[in-house]
């Protein structure tokens, strides 16, 4: 599969059906990838095949950037829908992550004041009282959770550090009383010839049960965007992610597949 690694600490707009106008923020370097998972499937590659010589950019120079970027747009009369924070890995992993969140608050409500704001996190750092907290005050705090088999992250999400607990994590985003969205990959395939299929209903009837448990406001599934030759990972297809979607939505909880 050909990666991608962004440009820091903004790229795009990127123009989407689903979101509308979304501005990008990375927060890590622009030259590799800093993340606490090692996801079989990222889009930006394993860690250790891009790993960064330059720094994060600070709290000043994503605030300046976003500023410039914003005022350009403005100019060209196409403000973003969204403001949304991804990127080349875990952006809640920035030090001064609360503090980029409450200058982006400030700049959206300044130039975009109908712009959400959006973080794609792996939850991985959301118990840090600091990250949790900036987390609460965006518009979409967008959480990962593939599945709440401990042994299942470990062969695909592949925490970089020995701590992880999905117990935690699924205490974590429940803490969020409902100002969570769930993001879920759901696949099928191998990876060195060791089946990472999560559709099965071993991994999905535990996991709703934990879905029900969490009450997020949405949950958001989809799956891998083309079959990636270098390993056997295969695209869950629309049928099963409309049924799982269809699950979710009976429990009474909002839920989008995309696919
Ligand atoms: S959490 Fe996201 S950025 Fe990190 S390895 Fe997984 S897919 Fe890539």
């Amino acid at each position: 599969m050909s990666t991608v690694i962004y440009p820091s600490p903004i790229f795009g707009p990127v123009h989407s059906r689903r979101l509308g106008i979304s501005l990008g923020i990375n927060l890590m370097p622009a030259d590799g990838k800093v993340c606490t998972f090692d996801c079989i499937y990222c889009e930006c590659g394993f860690n250790a095949d891009h790993r960064p010589r330059l720094k994060r950019p600070t709290r000043e120079e994503v605030a300046a950037a976003l500023e410039r970027k914003l005022k350009e747009m403005q100019a060209d009369g196409q403000l973003p829908d969204v403001l949304t924070f991804a990127g080349n890995g875990e952006p809640t992993a920035h030090p001064q992550f609360a503090e980029v969140i409450d200058d982006t608050i400030r700049l959206r409500n300044t130039y975009c004041p109908e712009a959400k704001v959006s973080v794609l996190s792996n939850a991985t750092m959301a118990m840090r009282p600091e990250v949790h907290k900036a987390l609460e005050r965006v518009d979409n705090n967008i959480l990962k959770l593939d599945t709440v088999s401990q042994e299942y992250i470990n062969k695909v999400n592949r925490p970089t550090y020995p701590t992880y607990d999905v117990r935690e994590i699924i205490e974590t985003i429940r803490s969020f009383n409902g100002h969570a969205i769930v993001q879920t990959m759901f696949m099928r395939g191998t990876m060195d010839g060791q089946d990472v299929d999560n559709t099965g209903e071993e991994y999905v009837a535990p996991w709703l049960e934990t879905i029900k448990y969490i009450t997020p406001r949405q949950v958001m599934i989809y799956t891998i965007d083309r079959e990636t030759p270098d390993h056997d990972l295969k695209k869950a297809s629309p049928e099963t992610l409309n049924a799982i979607r269809d699950r979710v939505m009976a429990m009474g909880i909002p839920c989008s597949a995309a696919y």
